[in-house]
């Protein structure tokens, strides 16, 4: 008997499986700003490609070897392939937006893990690499949707400057006034290239990166911002 236990005790001790359980139910962590002193901030691109505004956000942000995230929704991208091929082509990082950018408060566990995996086989399908990163449609979450995105080994990332640029209602100066006067180390910064954006979106990015860069600020990926972050482990 001392022997049978002694032989369960090392078992325990040594079998990973609790450890690896508790990681992979762990919530997806909901990160709106990179916690770091660096002058560097994200900027970001919900609800492309469109063949409007996608084309020429990624000009801008080429002319000024800038590198942002577009949060990409599936039903957009399965129709535009190309301009997704452009983006990741241009360096750009993808990360997913849900296939049918279907708000996930309130949603069953099934509904979320649908739409996220559906958008994930659909990226990949097009050379994108599986996506770590998903913006919750209007930034709704709850802890189902959390708990299976984490799951799923997604980080969630909401924003700490919000442009309001698809409401169409904000000159480029106004959005570009309000970016430089909100900026800090680690923002992540929302703009649209959806089929709600207009041509202040463009304008105003164009604005933005000469102003900040101005100010010393330099600009990345969330992924690559997040790299920065003070306190390691989200
Ligand atoms: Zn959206």
């Amino acid at each position: 008997m001392r022997w049978a236990s002694f032989i369960l005790a090392a078992l325990f001790s040594w079998f990973p499986l609790p450890h690896h359980r508790l990681a992979v139910t762990r919530p997806a962590p909901l990160i709106k700003q990179v916690l770091t002193t660096k002058k560097v901030v994200a900027l970001t691109f919900d609800d492309g490609p469109t063949a409007n505004w996608t084309p020429k956000v990624l000009q801008v942000l080429k002319e000024n070897h800038v590198k942002a995230t577009f949060f990409v929704i599936g039903n957009q991208a399965v129709k535009r392939p190309a301009l997704v091929k452009e983006e990741v082509d241009a360096k750009m990082e993808i990360g997913s937006h849900g296939y049918e950018h279907k708000i996930l408060r309130h949603s069953s566990a099934e509904v979320v893990k649908q739409e996220a995996q559906q958008n994930e086989v659909l990226l990949t399908s097009l050379g994108v690499p599986k996506p770590t990163l998903y913006r919750l449609p209007a930034g709704a979450s709850d802890s189902t949707a959390l708990r299976v995105l984490g799951q799923m080994g997604y980080k969630v990332i909401g924003w700490s400057i919000d442009t309001r640029d698809w409401r169409r209602r904000y000159t480029a100066e106004d959005i570009a006034k309000q970016v430089e006067n909100e900026a800090s180390p680690g923002a992540i910064i929302i703009f649209h290239d959806g089929p709600n954006s207009s041509e202040a979106t463009v304008d105003a990015v164009k604005q933005i990166i000469p102003a900040l860069k101005t100010q010393g600020y330099q600009f990345d990926t969330v992924s690559q911002l997040l790299k920065l972050e003070k306190f390691a482990g989200r």
